[in-house]
């Protein structure tokens, strides 16, 4: 039996535009993502719905990506309607639903956007939004997942860690007919954001895009024929797709070197540097990025970093 996937685009308001969501017909009627929190998109989901002749009540289960919420914003609504299991990867229940979590990811930013170059009070500011943001009261996520896991109620889909774009993103494979659903691991036409999140407590933070890296590169060998994106068209063409997102990587990480070239600076006068009008709008996104991609330097030796008065400053080596 041929393994039937339907897309349903759904509206966000960010400058990345609609978020896919997939309709998996497996053994299960299987619900892949779930669009952001506004009236428009759960309208554009119960329509995608319909036009498929089908209602939110056929549902039978959801899968995350991950735990962003353009991917989960509406599984709330969903799941009042229709409490059905929800699996996603092993943190992401912590990054949804754990309060000490939260309290602790709004320490861990102060610290980190103070010491990436933001003065205190905005390093404050920005620090604390996750938990007013995401905090899911009560969400159960029915069984966690990793590497190699099998999908319940999807014989023959098996999980692909792709930790990188955020700390508990996973993509699906059907090796049987070469699927791939790879959530915002690969977006064609853009760079997929690297987004930090903040470690468990006690523990140290991941290196993002390191991991994003290597996760591209295991990919790379994937024979997918076709992939479904959380955003953007389908892909045709995986390999090709990811060596731009090398060459995007190796773009940004020269840019970082050559204003260090200059002169040796904070996180944020790199940023001020690279984005002189559109850091001010939303300047986190930015501290996560250059973040990344000091990392990245870092590992290959390119850079150093020293702190003065709490700050670092980073220079070329
Ligand atoms: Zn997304």
């Amino acid at each position: 039996m041929v393994q039937r996937v339907e897309k349903i685009e759904l509206t966000t308001n960010f400058p990345i535009g609609p978020v896919n969501v997939y309709l998996l017909f497996g053994e299960k009627l299987t619900l892949v993502d779930a669009g952001l929190k506004t009236e428009q998109a759960w309208k554009e989901l119960n329509d995608g719905l319909h036009n498929l002749g089908l209602t939110l009540n056929d549902i039978e289960q959801i899968v995350l990506t991950h735990h962003h919420n353009d991917h989960m914003g509406l599984l709330e609504w969903i799941l009042e309607k229709n409490p059905v299991p929800v699996y996603a990867h092993k943190n992401t229940e912590t990054y949804l639903c754990d309060e000490d979590y939260m309290y602790w990811c709004g320490e861990f930013f102060e610290k980190l956007f103070y010491e990436f170059g933001l003065t205190a009070e905005m390093a404050k500011k920005w620090a604390y939004r996750k938990r007013d943001r995401d905090l899911l009261v009560g969400l159960k996520i029915n069984k966690g997942l990793q590497e190699g896991d099998e999908i319940p109620g999807l014989p023959g889909w098996e999980v692909i860690e792709t930790l990188g774009h955020s700390q508990d993103h996973i993509s699906l494979y059907y090796a049987k007919e070469k699927i791939f659903i790879c959530g915002d691991h690969v977006i064609d036409g853009i760079h997929a954001g690297i987004f930090l999140d903040a470690p468990f407590r006690g523990k140290k933070r991941a290196k993002p895009l390191l991991q994003y890296m290597e996760n591209l590169e295991k990919c790379v060998s994937l024979p997918a024929q076709i992939t479904y994106s959380g955003h953007g068209p389908d892909i045709y063409n995986l390999r090709d797709v990811i060596y731009t997102q090398f060459e995007r990587t190796e773009k940004r990480a020269n840019r970082v070197k050559s204003v260090l070239a200059k002169a040796s600076g904070t996180g944020l006068d790199i940023i001020k540097e690279m984005y002189p009008d559109r850091y001010k709008k939303g300047v986190i996104t930015f501290v996560f990025e250059i973040t990344s991609v000091l990392d990245l330097l870092q590992e290959r030796h390119e850079i150093t970093a020293e702190k003065k008065n709490g700050i670092y400053v980073y220079s070329l080596l």
